[in-house]
């Protein structure tokens, strides 16, 4: 496990910590004020995600420009964050994505979000432009906006340095944005201890368009909560049945790289902007060489029993890695590995490393370049476009450099610094085919043909395409899947197979999305105990009783995630957004072209669009708008947001 501090173990603290105040910083007045929220705020929204809507919906007007000084920016760590309860570390940073134009949503573990719940804030609410580049530090004592002259320009590590020397304390977290941010790239990402990032939805940029550069916590050592001995009871048991469950040690012993072994044999690996799923050389780039020749340790994130993490290092004639920037995961070696035809370890691990350096999306930068290789190869673009660079799948040159052009928007990297979407708009010629997102944003690594639920979750989340809006197919498919037993007190009680796409396929999908909105209101890392079985998800009301000391149950947290998402769906709506952009890419409607599943699995377009209709009417989503029902809304107590929205 790693370094949790102390609960508090008092019983009934008067006001728990996990509840944390809100701080309201405008950073073109330099007005900084604050204020407890009542207890109901706290029991309605949780924290995470579900305090961060509150804020955004009650305090930005729609179609606000998410680089003007008015868009609204908010850090809220999850409700348990800072506990020691089991993997739950998580913040998510919420604004209006300059990526997608919808809800810009993005989680991170790490240290950061317990620190700053353990510096006494529950949530950060940004407004307005620095004048000077600027950093906020954050302490039990308030909030004081300092000058970022010291850190702005710098790769991620440098500007981490610079700050805690400015400081003056080498233990303060730093979450940051880098060159990436500063020049408003929008898939830009912010990382904290340069290994933990709010990867997607181009957050970062939202940070430098505000001129803010970083934000620095050093909070209290442990966190009061109301009864701190049972906290520690239910933590020491999940750790237990952690150690002993062999997905979780799988996990602990590999990381997430073999993934790529994986998708490999099964035939469903992104390959050459999934024009393939049959990439042979997947072994030179997937866990059992990560884990055998470049692992240097395992990491982890705050009070984790799992460790998933992996740090390497790469110190070749050609190619060095400095381990500071942690390693690549899954997600990092097929988007930059084999989606863009790289076979080589030691180049994606570089490119990973340079988008931590410059705090970009790993994913979207990968699928960004793995686009504009599409359109090298199908000459819709020639070295006349893109400077001179050989654009072609495969060449681990061009990944570097199309990096290194992105992040500074240098060359042809200018025009993919606005990710494919926008590129493909600008080329024209028909380079619209080329692109594989979901409300503008590039999908992750995984292949909705052979996952059905998956594809029902990038069409329907609400900030694009998003791997992690429920939970995956294959966690219920079988009597042993993991996912199983977890799920059985939500009355998930019987088998999904991975291709259905009928009722029981959207029930599954319809639960989980609460259940993970819930997750993402109290910080929850779905790699966590629950989402493999070892316990079920009934432990987390008990973990929030004894954090809070309220009489709660599993019913009033789901109601609590389903209002997340009421409220996630509410505000894509004021954005224009319907149930038009709930649509897969057409590339999911063909059947997989080669591999062993070459010719199978095309999803079909009426049975997916119904399963959509289907968990419309589950969700109680208006089928024409979009919107949660106004019975919807009063069942979860926010008819009010039904009214005019601000401005
Ligand atoms: S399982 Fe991995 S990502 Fe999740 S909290 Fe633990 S170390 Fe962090």
């Amino acid at each position: 496990m790693t370094d949790p501090a102390p609960d508090s173990s008092t019983r009934a603290a008067a006001t728990p910590g996990v509840f944390g105040r809100t701080v309201w910083v405008d950073l073109t007045t330099g007005d900084v004020r604050e204020k407890e929220e009542p207890a109901s705020f706290h029991r309605r929204f949780l924290g995470g995600s579900g305090a961060a809507l509150h804020y955004l919906l009650h305090e930005e007007r729609p179609h606000t420009d998410p680089f003007s000084p008015e868009s609204v920016l908010v850090f809220a760590p999850g409700l348990l964050a800072g506990t020691q309860g089991p993997a739950v570390p998580r913040y998510v940073v919420c604004a209006r994505s300059p990526l997608t134009g919808a809800l810009g949503r993005s989680e991170a573990g790490g240290y950061w979000g317990p620190e700053l719940k353990r510096a006494g804030i529950g949530a950060l609410v940004i407004t307005g432009h620095a004048a000077q580049p600027s950093y906020l530090f954050v302490t039990p004592d308030g909030v004081e906006i300092r000058s970022a002259a010291c850190a702005w320009g710098l790769i991620t590590g440098e500007a981490e340095e610079a700050i805690r020397a400015d400081v003056g304390d080498p233990a303060v977290r730093v979450a940051l944005i880098g060159p990436a941010g500063e020049r408003l790239v929008r898939y830009a990402g912010i990382v904290s201890d340069l290994t933990h990032f709010n990867g997607r939805n181009g957050l970062g940029a939202v940070m430098g368009s505000k001129n803010l550069k970083a934000i620095a916590v050093r909070g209290k050592r442990g966190l009061a909560v109301h009864d701190g001995v049972r906290v520690k009871e239910i933590a020491r048991a999940a750790a237990r049945l952690c150690r002993q469950h062999p997905l979780s040690r799988l996990l602990t012993d590999q990381g997430t790289a073999p993934g790529i072994e994986t998708n490999y044999a099964a035939g469903v690996l992104p390959t050459r902007n999934w024009r393939s799923a049959n990439f042979a050389a997947a072994d030179r780039i997937g866990g059992a060489v990560l884990n055998e020749k470049y692992l240097v340790r395992r990491g982890g994130c705050y009070a984790c029993p799992v460790n998933c993490k992996r740090v390497v290092a790469v110190d070749s004639d050609r190619i060095k890695v400095d381990s500071r920037y942690g390693g690549p995961e899954y997600e990092t070696l097929a988007a930059l590995g084999s989606n863009c035809g790289v076979d080589d370890f030691e180049v994606i691990a570089k490119a990973n490393e340079l988008c931590n350096m410059y705090a970009l999306d790993t994913i979207s930068a990968g699928m960004t370049i793995s686009f504009a290789m599409a359109c090298f190869g199908d000459g819709l673009i020639g070295p006349e476009d893109t400077g001179g660079l050989d654009v072609r799948f495969g060449s681990g040159d061009a990944v570097l450099t199309l990096i290194e052009q992105i992040a500074r928007r240098e060359g042809f990297g200018d025009l993919l610094a606005e990710g494919s979407v926008r590129a493909a708009a600008a080329i024209g010629r028909g380079a619209e085919a080329n692109v594989v997102a979901v409300k503008g944003q590039e999908v992750p690594m995984h292949d909705p043909r052979v996952k059905t639920g998956l594809g029902l979750q990038y069409a329907l989340a609400p900030n694009g395409a998003d791997h992690w809006f429920a939970q995956h197919d294959p966690m219920f498919a079988t009597e042993t899947s993991p996912g199983v037993r977890a799920l059985e007190p939500l009355g998930l009680q019987g088998l999904v197979q991975t291709l259905d796409l009928g009722p029981p396929k959207v029930r599954l999908v319809w639960h989980t999305s609460v259940l993970n909105s819930l997750y993402d209101c109290l910080g929850v890392c779905i790699f966590g105990a629950v989402a493999r079985s070892m316990t079920g998800v009934n432990m987390f009301a008990d973990l929030v009783a004894a954090a809070t000391g309220w009489d709660t149950n599993l019913r009033e947290l789901m109601q609590a995630g389903q209002r997340a998402l009421a409220m996630s769906r509410l505000y894509n709506v004021r954005q224009g957004f319907g149930p038009q952009d709930d649509v897969l890419p057409s590339l999911y409607y063909t059947p997989l072209p080669d591999g062993p599943l070459a010719g199978r699995h095309a999803i079909d377009r009426d049975e997916f669009a119904a399963a959509v209709r289907l968990y419309y009417e589950m969700a109680s989503w208006d089928p024409k708008t979009g919107l949660p029902t106004a019975g919807k809304m009063t069942e979860l107590g926010l008819e009010g947001l039904l009214d005019a929205p601000p401005g």
